[in-house]
Formats: structure tokens, sequence, C-alpha cells
């Protein structure tokens, strides 16, 4: 060991200890390793659900560090550089070990805290481990970026994937522990209000119970994946979106148990190998075109005519619910309530509001951005422009779901808005009640009370939204 002084590992998004190529890095060399996480603004910026499901991961790992002999330094201080270069004085620290981000407001700060770290001669260092493939490594053969999935699959599915390392058999404490602070009181559940209690049991926390659904869902569900990740009413997906928004999972260990399951002759297993690639995508994407987070990412559609008030009658229906449309309003419960929402329900409410509403998607993303556990910068900005036309190998834009020919289709048994929709059932769900409960009691929602004729009938809103497009010359 030619320099013995301790190695910081900043932890933001990857809370794992397994295939952590930062952290391995760190504990290889065998010098002192002190793990840190910093409650900055990008992490006070996140909006409540995010926020709060962070706030758990966070505790999650420090148990977990703890278990190996090892302590989660907590700091909060806006300036991460500021609260990094207090921990270098403290601790006599001579480098700062990280996994990378790819929005634009980490890849500024990382940067900044890259070269600043770097002038005092500490040495800063990134890692991979967010995304499989690095988004400047994928290029097209003319060395552009691409903007459709399926060539943007086929080229990627070539590549390899490295092979998941494990965690560290030690992790050499330091000989004196720097200070830490209270992860309660930083209250990162606050904005979460009576809501909290209601979600938490649909939280999947940690490292350990990512593995544990992973391998459930190679076993169990991955033969019937492709059929099954379409009904909302079936455990039929994997579930691992939240972990992989904070780390608790790297998308490499997805990736190998998805190929070992494709190898044993498991039908669904490619299907959901592309969709961990639709991920890699809109991370693509995010890096060559960041706009995609702000505005419409195709031209022209900046000015078409969306709605834009966040706080009108129709809006709030659509947040709370309540807008009669029955697929639309049991997949927003769905979303209050477990922090989560089906794929296909997405799709739905997302079109639903853009098209039937013509609401603008900002709004949409906006609301998903407050509510979803899983929350994912680059997923959720596709997500929204996907489905309103505006984005990259958009649905077309005449194409409008219509909600009740999806449900005949996809929930024929109506376990999915049975489970989530309580008005007019005379036994609702415990899970129908529990959004009653979840919801802030001055929207005054009540389970007995008359379900809503639609706000919009179906037929109306779809001819309102092709006449607008058609106005508008698309
Ligand atoms: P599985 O079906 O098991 O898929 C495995 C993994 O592949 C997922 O965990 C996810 O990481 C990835 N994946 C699957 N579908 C997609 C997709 N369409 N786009 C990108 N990655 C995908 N996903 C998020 O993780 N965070 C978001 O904020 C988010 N917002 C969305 C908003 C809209 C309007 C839409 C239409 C989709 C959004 N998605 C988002 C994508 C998708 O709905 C979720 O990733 C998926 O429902 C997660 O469930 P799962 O883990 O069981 O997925």
């Amino acid at each position: 060991m030619t320099d013995p002084s301790p190695i910081l590992i900043w932890f933001r998004r990857d809370l794992r200890l397994s295939d952590h190529a930062a952290l391995r890095a760190a504990c290889d060399p065998g010098r002192p390793v002190i793990p840190v996480f910093i409650h900055d603004t990008l992490s006070e910026a996140l909006r409540a659900a995010p926020k709060w499901r962070l706030g758990l991961g966070v505790g999650h790992l420090a148990q977990a560090l703890a278990a190996k002999g090892s302590k989660l330094i907590l700091r909060r201080e806006g300036d991460a550089l500021a609260a990094l270069q207090t921990l270098v004085a403290q601790t006599g620290a001579g480098a700062v070990y990280w996994s990378r981000l790819y929005d634009p407001h980490s890849v500024a700060r990382d940067t900044s805290v890259k070269q600043a770290l770097r002038a005092q001669g500490v040495e800063a260092r990134s890692f991979g481990g967010h995304l499989m493939f690095e988004p400047w490594r994928v290029q097209t053969k003319t060395q552009g970026f691409y903007k459709v999935y399926t060539p943007f699959w086929n080229t990627v599915k070539q590549m390899g994937v490295d092979a998941p390392r494990s965690a560290p058999q030690t992790i050499t404490p330091p000989s004196q522990w720097p200070a830490t602070h209270d992860l309660e009181g930083w209250n990162m559940g606050g904005a979460m209000n009576r809501g909290g209690v209601v979600v938490r049991p649909f939280v999947q926390l940690g490292e350990q119970a990512a593995q544990d659904r992973l391998a459930h869902f190679c076993k169990a569900i991955i033969p019937e994946y492709k059929e099954l990740r379409d009904i909302p009413g079936r455990d039929g997906t994997s579930l691992l979106s939240e972990n992989l928004s904070v780390g608790e999972i790297s998308p490499h260990q997805c990736w190998h148990a998805g190929m070992r399951a494709m190898h044993e002759g498991k039908a669904g297993a490619e299907t959901f190998l592309k969709e961990l690639v639709w991920r890699e995508f809109a991370y693509h994407l995010m890096h060559h075109t960041p706009h995609i987070l702000t505005t419409a990412w195709r031209d022209g559609w900046e000015a078409f005519g969306w709605q834009t008030d966040a706080d009108s009658a129709e809006v709030l229906a659509w947040k709370q619910g309540r807008t009669g449309i029955e697929f639309v309003d049991a997949a927003m419960r769905e979303l209050y309530v477990t922090g989560r929402m089906h794929n296909r329900a997405r799709m739905i409410v997302a079109s639903y509001l853009t098209k039937h509403l013509m609401t603008d998607w900002r709004i949409g993303m906006a609301w998903f951005e407050d509510c979803l556990t899983d929350w994912d910068p680059a997923s959720n900005a596709m997500g929204w422009q996907w489905t309103a036309g505006s984005g990259p190998d958009a649905s077309p834009y005449f194409r409008v779901f219509n909600p009740d020919t999806q449900l005949d289709k996809f929930d024929k048994g109506r376990v999915y808005v049975d489970r989530w929709l309580a008005e007019g059932c005379r036994t609702p769900s415990p899970d129908a009640l529990a959004f009653f409960d979840a919801v802030p009691r001055r929207w005054q929602l009540r389970a007995d009370a008359t379900y809503p004729d639609p706000i919009v009938p179906l037929d109306l809103g779809r001819k309102r939204a092709l006449a607008a497009y058609a106005e508008r010359g698309f």
C-alpha cells in the first residue's frame, strides 16, 4: 500500500455494497474507507416520494455498512464540495470516489467537485455502475447518437455487459470516525405527510430485498413476462425500478440474471433484457439531448396549444383519480397508495392527460415526480414525451389510447379496477380504502361518495385532440 490515507466513498444513487465499482476500488488496496452521504441542494430539491424513498434507502445502507463493521457518515450541507472538503480536512482522506450520475445538474456538480478536489491534490475518481452502457460509448455508424430504440437495442445487445462484482469482504475502518448527522432529523419524508404510512408497506427496501425479488422474478415470473407485463392486475413484472432508481441493485445484476434465464430457455427473458435497455436508451437520450427533461424533444411541438393550468379542475380530477374513467382513476389511485404505477397504466393516464385533456405533458411529469418512489429523471421524461407524441421514437400523436377499450383488453376480469376503486362497491378492497387515508384531507374525498361521471366523454376528448393536431398541421 503506497498511500495509507483514507478514501471517502461518496454514496448518492448507488445504495448497495455488491457490484459497486467505486467501493471495490476503494476497498481492494486495504486503505481505510469512509462511506459518506451528503444531503445537498440536489437531494434537497427532490420532490416528495423520491426524497422520502432516498431517505429510506440511505438509512438501510447505513445498517448494511454497520453490519460490515463500517459506518455511513451523514452530512447535510447545500454545497457537496464544501462538505467533502471539510471531511477531507477532518479525516486526512487522500481520495474521493463515487459512481457517476447523468442528469445535467449532477453532471455540473460532479464536474466542479472533481476539478476542485484535484486542484487541492486530492484524488477524485468517478466510476460507472448506474448504467450498463455509458451514453457516449454507444454510437451510430456515423458517430452520432441514437434517436430510435430498435437500432439502439441492436447495437448494445452485441456490446457485452460487465459481470457483476461481489461486495467487498472487508471495509477497513479509519482509526477514528468523523462526526455524523442524524438522518431522522433531516425529515426527508416530510412532504409525504400522512401518505408515508400508507405507501411504506409497498416499498421494497434495500439490496437484499431487491436481490430476492430478482431471484423470484427470474424463477417464477419471467417465463410468462412477455404476456404478463401488460396485465396490471397480475404480479407480472420485476418491480425493480425503485431499486434501480436509488441503486440498490445494478442493471448489470439484472441483465446477467436475465441472460441466465434466457439460456435456461425461459420465454420472457429477452423481453426483460429489452426493457432494461429502454432505461439505458432514456439515459442515452438525456445525455445527448438534455432538453428532453424540460422542452419538447421534437421540433414544432413546443408551440402546440397545451392546456397549461396545473390547477385546473380537470387536472385536479386526474390527480385525484376522479375523472370518471375507471382505468385512469384506478391507476392514479395505485400511484398514490403504492408510489408506483404499472407501465400500461402509466401510458394510459399519460395519454389521457395529454390527449383527452390536452394538458401539457410537463404537468403530468411533475406529478409523477411528486408521487413515484421509482422516479427516474430520464425514464420519466422519455415516458411522458413518448406518450404525448413530442418525444423521440414517440407513440404517433394521432394514437389516442381509449382507456375503456384498454380496460377490456388488459383488465378483462376487472381485477385491477376493483382493487383500486371503492365508490359504488359494497365491500371495497383494503387498497381501495387506503387511498382515502393517503390523500390530503383538504381534497375531502370519501369512499362512500358516488363515482363521478366522465369529466370529458372519451369520444369528445379524442375528437378534440385530433382536431387540434389537424389545425396545427401535424
Ligand atoms: P419491468 O417490466 O420489470 O422492467 C424492468 C426494468 O426495465 C424496469 O425496472 C425499468 O428499469 C426498465 N423499464 C421498463 N420499462 C421501461 C420504460 N418504458 N422506460 C424506461 N425503462 C423501462 N420508469 C422509472 O423507472 N421511473 C420513472 O419515473 C418512470 N416514469 C414513466 C412515465 C411514463 C409516462 C411512462 C409511460 C413510463 C415511465 N417509466 C418510468 C417506465 C416504466 O413504466 C417503469 O420503469 C416500469 O413500470 C417499472 O416497473 P418494473 O420495475 O416492474 O418494470
